[in-house]
């Protein structure tokens, strides 16, 4: 699917990487995002006057470590959708499902399948007693940490 659920685990440093950076480098990397992404969601591809910076990491449950990606720019939908629990709790949900089903050219039980799966994965993840955090994308982009 284009368009996936990423439910950062609960016991992650860095889950929010713009407080762990001092303004100037973020700013630098989610202009540099925003420069990539020419005016568009680079998840939906659809035309976005303002964009948003989504960091993107991966998972090594086996190595219990964390790796930052890549930083992306996306609309505001398809942000909703990626943080879909924090999106059921502002009560926006219906939004983020629709959304969903278009991006992904989907129908509902599709939505709920694969919510149930992220969560499952979720679920997994939070048993990693504790998570290493691989910022060496950082290094690409000329920050230190
Ligand atoms: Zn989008």
């Amino acid at each position: 699917m284009k368009l996936e659920f990423e439910i950062v685990p609960d016991g992650c440093w860095y889950s929010n990487l713009r407080s762990a950076l001092k303004k100037s480098d973020w700013d630098k990397i989610r202009f540099d995002a925003y420069k990539r992404a020419e005016g568009k969601c680079m998840i939906c591809g659809a035309p976005a006057k303002r964009l948003e910076a989504h960091e993107r990491w991966s998972y090594d449950e086996r190595l219990g470590i964390q790796k930052l990606e890549d930083v992306i720019a996306v609309c505001h939908d398809c942000h909703c959708v990626i943080h879909i629990g924090r999106t059921q709790l502002m009560g926006d949900e219906d939004r983020a499902i629709s959304h969903f089903m278009k991006v992904n050219n989907c129908s509902y039980a599709d939505y709920r399948k694969a919510l149930g799966e992220a969560n499952m994965v979720h679920r997994r993840r939070n048993l990693v007693p504790e998570w290493a955090t691989d910022l060496s994308w950082l290094a690409r982009m000329k920050i230190k940490v």
